[in-house]
């Protein structure tokens, strides 16, 4: 598998473990679809309150956001919305820094698992 991983840069990191962080956030995004689907019914300039979607199971903050910044994070199916610190650098890459959220990538295994379980496919 770890040769299946490509790019040899995160080749360290156990599989498996990327499986199970990249599970954990497909939940939190699943969560904020429906969040998001009710924002938007509303204005989309407000602020929504929108879960953390670190791989951390335990994680139980929220992130600030408005639907259309969501949206836009969401048009690709790699990026997450975490807050500040709950980034993972062994398999992601903080690609915005914003006002107490960051915005991360997916990369190699996570990234690939991320697409695949992108509810908008
Ligand atoms: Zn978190």
């Amino acid at each position: 598998l770890t040769s299946a991983i490509g790019g040899g840069r995160i080749a360290h990191v156990d599989v498996a473990q990327q499986r199970r962080i990249a599970k954990n956030e497909a939940l939190a995004r699943d969560a904020n679809e429906v969040i998001d689907e009710a924002h938007s019914s509303g204005e989309k300039r407000l602020l929504g309150v929108f879960l953390c979607e670190c791989g951390d199971p335990r994680c139980d903050r929220v992130v600030e956001i408005t639907p259309g910044d969501y949206e836009r994070v969401r048009s690709n199916p790699r990026r997450f919305i975490v807050q500040a610190g709950h980034e993972e650098p062994q398999v992601e890459t903080v690609v915005e820094v914003h006002d107490g959220y960051v915005v991360v990538e997916k990369q190699g295994e996570a990234g690939r698992a991320a697409e695949a379980e992108n509810p908008r496919d």
